[in-house]
């Protein structure tokens, strides 16, 4: 049988572009090119330099199996050492060569009558691509408050995720919206300089203590020399989020027993009833992302913070008005607001065969094979996609996963020497989602309003299992779940 090298457009360049780029590239099974807008490569890691960024899952498993870093500085990276660890690896499997920074996809376009995706950038041009793997991750696209006067204020504001680290914190009075996973980890540090932190919060998160330390001298030799130690206590820190997953997800005993343990964690910090009332959840533990840390109620409690739970009803030039019609004055406002999660592939326009539109076929929420494949667009294949997120372990376990799945389906197409396709049988797919949607609606993130939600309450984001049945799941690409489409000059040739 004759081989071809299939040529693949990755989009994103983030640690689900690359360990996609690593997968399809190894052995030279595949062209791979990398298309990413950003400056560098990084993804997340590269965008979000706000103070106190770091993983909430230990490094030791919120890094990739094939590169496993013995040197970690503590046991949870800060955001420097994760976006040197990706360089690091990107260097080290010669990935870096493949990527093109500054490079913006606007659209793709699949031709029938070639089999192949053409794939178009802000720039112009446009690329052709047997396989395209668009991996522009769930959380890359900062999403504001729709709040009027936003534009109004007269002080630097600005997103975590678009830090201005032009702007001096120090002896400023800062307003911050939102509570969630970026607001806990740079509240604590910038309370140290600024003069005051207004807190504006919507909704209070359940957080339990986050079990950093830094790693020792003995640690990392442990790690570098004893046989097993890195893979054992990857192996267990994975069983640990597992049973997060099992908790959240599963058995309600358990995650009541998380709800104990963030209880005593708010218990013991906060002495002020008032303030503790303010800081109680009100949702059912799990609904939205349990949060790590042991230094997001020890900064609530100082002098120079305030937490406000008044509704928010404009910025003005000086400040934050909430509904109780008092205005907040404020120097700075920084925006912990989170990221468009749902609007999967936004603002690229995605055609598929026959013409026919992505964002049409998602008009009710965003849905794919596996998190994978879509029916309509062959060859197309998605890292980080619909119903991957996780509630508690390592995504980068997921994108691995995809991406050794991705690889086979390529390894497929590279033998025989036409142009062919393979499209995720529509049937497939719908008995994959109704499942999927049916073990969500039972699970605990349809109780309350989270970022896992679309506006019509369908749960696009995250995935019902744990990680171990998705391995189980997608180990192996089941050739039976596509039908494989010919381009339809070669359909034409054989009289079909
Ligand atoms: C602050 C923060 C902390 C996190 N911590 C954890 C954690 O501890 N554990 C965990 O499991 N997960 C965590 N996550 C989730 C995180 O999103 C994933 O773990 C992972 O890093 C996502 O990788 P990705 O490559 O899929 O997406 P991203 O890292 O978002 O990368 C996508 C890339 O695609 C590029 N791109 C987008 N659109 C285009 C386009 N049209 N053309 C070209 N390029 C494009 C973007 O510029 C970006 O570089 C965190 C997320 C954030 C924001």
């Amino acid at each position: 049988m004759p081989r071809r090298r299939p040529r693949a457009v990755v989009i994103g360049a983030g640690f689900g572009g690359l360990a996609a780029a690593y997968e399809l590239s190894k052995d030279g099974l595949a062209d791979v090119t990398v298309l990413e807008k950003a400056g560098d490569i990084g993804g997340v890691w590269r965008a979000n330099t706000y103070p106190g960024a770091a993983c909430d899952v230990p490094s030791n498993l919120y890094s990739y199996s094939f590169a496993r870093k013995t040197d970690w500085g503590r046991r949870y990276a800060e955001q420097p050492d994760i976006l040197g660890y990706i360089h690091d690896t990107a260097d080290r499997f010669g990935l870096r060569p493949l990527v093109r920074t500054g490079v913006e996809v606007t659209s793709a376009h699949y031709d029938d009558s070639t089999a192949t995706w053409r794939v178009a950038t802000s720039s112009g041009e446009v690329l052709e691509a047997d396989v395209l793997v668009p991996a522009v991750g769930q959380l890359s696209r900062p999403a504001l408050p729709t709040i009027p006067g936003l534009d109004a204020f007269a002080g630097p504001s600005f997103h975590s995720a678009e830090w201005r680290h032009d702007v001096d914190l120090a002896g400023t009075r800062v307003a911050v919206l939102g509570t969630g996973a970026s607001a806990i980890q740079f509240v604590p540090r910038i309370r140290r300089i600024a003069g005051h932190v207004t807190v504006f919060q919507r909704s209070a998160p359940y957080v339990v203590p986050k079990p950093d330390r830094a790693y020792t001298g003995a640690h990392r030799a442990a790690f570098r020399k004893v046989p097993g130690f890195a893979a054992a206590m990857r192996q267990l820190i994975w069983e640990i989020s597992e049973f997060f997953g099992l908790a959240l997800t599963r058995v309600a005993p358990l995650a009541r027993l998380i709800g104990i343990v963030a209880a005593a964690n708010l218990k013991r910090h906060i002495k002020d009833p008032v303030l503790r009332a303010k800081l109680t959840p009100d949702y059912p533990i799990g609904c939205k992302r349990v949060l790590f840390s042991s230094d997001w109620y020890p900064a609530l409690a100082c002098d120079n913070v305030d937490v406000e739970t008044a509704a928010i009803t404009e910025v003005t030039p000086t400040g934050v008005r909430t509904d109780d019609g008092r205005l907040h004055d404020v120097d700075v406002i920084i925006y912990g607001t989170g990221f468009k999660a749902t609007e999967f592939l936004a603002p690229m326009t995605i055609t598929g065969r026959d013409g026919r539109d992505l964002h049409s076929q998602w008009r009710e929420g965003a849905r794919a094979h596996l998190g994978i494949a879509v029916p309509g667009f062959p060859n197309m294949f998605l890292i980080y996609g619909p119903n991957t997120n996780l509630g508690s372990s390592s995504i980068i376990l997921m994108m691995e996963q995809q991406a050794r799945y991705i690889r086979q389906i390529v390894q497929e197409l590279a033998r025989g020497g036409a142009a062919r396709a393979f499209e995720v049988r529509r049937a497939v797919e719908q008995a994959y989602d109704a499942e999927v949607q049916s073990r969500l609606d039972a699970g605990v993130w349809t109780t309350c309003e989270s970022w896992y939600r679309t506006a019509s309450g369908r749960v696009t984001t995250n995935w019902p299992g744990l990680v171990r049945e998705y391995r189980r799941r997608t180990q192996t690409a089941s050739f039976a779940d596509f039908e494989e489409i010919l381009p339809a000059s070669a359909a034409r040739e054989v009289g079909v």
